[in-house]
């Protein structure tokens, strides 16, 4: 059912909990994702990277979700991941998309308030807008490969900035940076829990963690105290998904090229990663 992504993630956080966000490159994922949020009874957010919004394919596929979301028999909500280009964002929210992540972390300090306020005065009150503050290490679209080291640990968000930062962008939720990264960890991810609860007493909006792959369940499961209610993931379900799509491969060409019988294997991996990220969340 159609949710404002706020109201989904406040009423969230009210019972102790936070909602884990996937991205979907793919509709097959996404179907994965929603059968699980339906079973498990709880809301999910669907993740839509702004390379995908970038391509004609990708509004459809977005329009695709806009129509899953709407069908489903919990709460969902599509967001346009990671955005800093104010026509993706105008063209993902046309084609469907009800939220925003208007992404200027990379940008000097006072230039990525004035995105976010860009993004606010395109797209209207209607559109839920997250800002990032504090630049992610990483690529949340491709994990480095096994031979190379992951994405150092990059710059803290800097709790003195977040109360300026929120009251004058106007968003609704904060993505933080405190020791979390995009793609994979190099090492033992170390998430800086005293950061996050300054950041967490100083503005009262839901935080966000992006790049929560590889991050273990007994940490992430702390988050909601500490006012997250967003978790985005991203890595881990490519993993599995590929694993298995690797796995089973040979097996389903030799069964007279199943590819409906793969599409299946996938859609079960995804599932199970979305339904096991649900349970974790809402300990
Ligand atoms: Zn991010």
């Amino acid at each position: 059912m159609r949710t404002r992504l706020d109201h989904l993630v406040t009423t969230a956080l009210q019972q102790g909990s936070a909602v884990p966000a996937f991205t979907c490159y793919d509709f097959t994922t996404a179907l994965a994702v929603v059968g699980a949020a339906e079973e498990s009874g709880r809301g999910a957010i669907l993740l839509v990277a702004p390379k995908t919004a970038a391509t004609a394919n990708g509004l459809r596929l977005i329009a695709a979700l806009r129509t899953l979301a709407d069908a489903a028999a919990v709460p969902v909500a599509v967001q346009l991941d990671h955005a800093s280009d104010l026509k993706v964002m105008a063209d993902a929210v046309a084609a469907g998309a009800d939220s925003v992540l208007a992404d200027g972390s990379s940008l000097p300090y006072e230039d990525n308030i004035a995105l976010v306020k860009s993004a606010r005065a395109l797209l209207g009150p209607d559109v839920v807008l997250e800002a990032e503050l504090g630049g992610l290490a990483g690529d949340e679209d491709r994990a480095f490969g096994a031979d190379q080291s992951g994405a150092d640990v990059a710059g803290l968000t800097d709790s003195a900035q977040v109360e300026d930062f929120v009251s004058r962008t106007g968003a609704e939720l904060l993505a933080v940076a405190v020791g979390n990264v995009h793609g994979k960890y190099k090492g033992e991810p170390r998430l800086r829990w005293d950061v996050l609860q300054d950041i967490a007493a100083r503005v009262h909006i839901p935080l966000v963690l992006h790049g929560a792959s590889g991050i273990p369940a007994g940490e992430l499961v702390k988050a909601a105290a500490m006012n997250v209610g967003k978790v985005n993931f991203n890595t881990e379900l490519r993993t599995g998904v590929l694993a298995t799509l690797q796995d089973q491969l040979p097996a389903h060409r030799a069964d007279g090229e199943n590819l409906q019988g793969l599409l299946a294997r996938w859609n079960h991996s995804a599932k199970e990663f979305a339904t096991a990220t649900l349970a974790t969340l809402a300990r």
